[in-house]
This record gives C-alpha cells, structure tokens and sequence, in this order.
C-alpha cells in the first residue's frame, strides 16, 4: 500500500441567517478572539519571510486586513457530517456544496477565503493507494515549449492554450473602471471584485485545460519521460507571459501526482541533455538556434521537426536511464534522473 496526500475543497454555503455566515473581511480573525481560538497567525506572511529569507522574494509588504485574504487552519476537528453538513470546532455547524466524496483519513482542515470574497474549507487527506508493479510497455516522451505545448515521440503536438491572452482585453477593461475608482469607495471594491474575477475565470480555465491534458497523458502512457526543466529561469526571460500562461510547472506537478496515483512512471531527463539538436537517428550533434523549427541532419541527412525530433530523445534517454535504474539516479547530482524527485 502507497499513502498519498489529496486535497477536498469544498466551498461554504451562505447561511439563511446572515448573522451565521462566514461573511465580510475581518470576520475569521474577529470569531478567533470571541471564540478564544489562537488564530494559527495568518499562514500568508509566514510564507512571505520565508520566502525573503530564502531569497526568493523581496521584503514582505504591509498586508492591510482589507486586502489580507483570510485563513485558518484546523489540525484536527473539523468533521463531514453529512452530505451537506461539516462541523467545525468551536464554529458549529456549517453548509457546505459537498459536490464529491471525501476520501480517506483527514489530516486537517483549512477554512479560507478566496479574491472573489467565497468562502472554503481545504480537507487534506491521506488515502491508501494499491501497489501498482511497474511496467514500461507504453512509454513516451515529451517535449514541452512555446511554438507547441507538448510534443510527444508520437508525433502528435498540441497547441499552448493561451487563457491568459483571449481574456487580456477583459481584464484590462477591468483593471482599467479599478484605477478609475476612487480610493476607498464601495465602486472600487465592486470594480476590484470584477479584476478578480477575471483571474479566477483565466485560473480556472487554465487548470482545467491543464488536468484534462495531464490525465489523458497518464491514461495512455505508462512511462512519461520528460525534461526537467528550468522553468524558473525561462520565466525570467522576455518570454515569461507566455510562460506564465502556459503554466509549465503547474502541468509537470499535475503529472506528477496523477502519475503517482495511477501507480506510473515519470522519468525526468536532466536539462542539460541536448535533446534538440542531437540527431534520434544517428546521434550526431548539430547547432541550431530557437528559430530552427525544421532541421536535417548533416551526417544521415534525415529531416527532423525540432520538437518531434527532441520527444523522441527525450524517450530513448529516458529508457536508458530507467534501465540504468538507480545507481546512475543517485550519482548523477543535480543534472541526472531523479523520478523519486518532486517537481
Ligand atoms: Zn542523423
């Protein structure tokens, strides 16, 4: 048996009894002091230091409660009812939109508040999985970029979904009626609830997309082998919109986990690998520049299509070093194959 960590969000219902519901800025912190409950300090900052100390980010701004999103966490207590009931310490009795079954034992809860002002409570679970005995019948690779989003050793490519782009203009009219509005008026809340809500809409359409590719990726292939990439140094170059839309990093964590809980293989081949510009037919190595979409081999002559051509490296090395198996895994620092890694 596996034990695999899963998340349940399910968002809280606005009670018949305004007085009862989780309900403007300020409320999770107010009950915390009338109920006596160490309010377990606002998770947001702590991860703002740590983030600044480790580097990652610049000094923690001023947070006004206005605009701090709310959060508690619950390490125990917090139970499912019934269907459409949870009971929550110290609160009582909340509805909840239960629209699927929790699974496993809870570790936890957190009740917390998105942009849009909605309320939800996380349930982290753990759930056993059945052991899955490996195979590699079905492998693939897989070439991620801009030009096409993933490109398998199939041949087959699909197209970035760009969100983020066909919403720009909508967001912008947004943001444009936000700027306009003046500072502390109840039109500028309106006007920043809307803002929100179109990055909720990109966000959910952009997760959704995502999932949907990731498992159907999952589904067919047993052995994914795919390039670690560097995506915090791509997303630092002038091409980091489109990086950011096309959420590279979030796809390799969602293949990650399904692969993990489909009992499946993800094999990551080191970045420095030169995928491109090695020839899967011969292995001779070429130049090219990110312009080269099509390229033919000096040495066989062979025509390549640059992504097609780096999936299918990308598979054989993958191979090779799923038959290598640990040994070269562990000495292989930094810029070898680590399946066991997290993304
Ligand atoms: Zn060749």
């Amino acid at each position: 048996m596996r034990t695999l960590t899963r998340c349940y969000k399910y968002r809280l219902a606005t009670h018949p009894n305004p007085r009862r519901n989780l309900g403007p800025v300020g409320w999770l912190p107010t009950l915390c002091l009338e109920l006596g409950i160490a309010l377990q300090a606002n998770p947001l900052p702590n991860t703002a230091f740590s983030n600044f100390f480790a580097k990652r980010a610049k000094y923690p701004r001023f947070k006004s409660r206005k605009v701090t999103l709310h959060s508690l966490r619950f390490p125990q207590g917090v139970v499912m009812i019934d269907e459409r009931t949870i009971s929550v310490p110290k609160i009582g009795l909340m509805q909840a939109v239960i629209h699927r079954p929790l699974q496993g034992i809870t570790k936890g809860a957190t009740i917390k508040q998105d942009a849009m002002g909605a309320w939800w409570v996380v349930f982290v679970c753990h759930i056993d999985r059945p052991d899955v005995q490996p195979t590699a019948d079905r492998p693939v690779g897989i070439d991620v970029g801009l030009e096409s989003f993933t490109t398998l050793s199939t041949g087959e490519k699909t197209a970035p979904p760009k969100f983020y782009r066909r919403n720009q203009k909508k967001l912008a009219r947004a943001q444009r009626k936000l700027s306009r509005a003046q500072k502390g008026s109840n039109n500028r809340l309106k006007a920043k609830k809307r803002v929100a809500k179109v990055h909720q809409k990109i966000r959910n359409q952009r997760a959704d997309w995502l999932h949907k590719h990731a498992l159907g990726i999952v589904r067919r292939f047993d052995v994914v082998c795919i390039e670690d990439l560097n995506i915090k140094g791509l997303a630092r170059t002038k091409l980091a919109k489109s990086f950011s839309d096309a959420a590279l990093s979030t796809f390799m964590q969602m293949l990650h986990h399904k692969a993990e809980w489909h009992g499946q293989q993800i094999v990551k081949v080191g970045r420095f690998y030169a995928s491109s510009k090695t020839c899967h037919h011969c292995q001779t190595k070429t130049t090219l520049t990110l312009a080269d979409r099509m390229w033919t081999c000096p040495t066989c002559g062979t025509t390549h299509d640059r992504d097609g051509n780096a999936a299918i490296n990308m598979l054989h090395e993958g191979i090779r070093l799923l038959a290598v198996g640990t040994t070269e895994s562990q000495n292989a620092a930094g810029d070898g194959v680590n399946p066991a890694k997290r993304w």
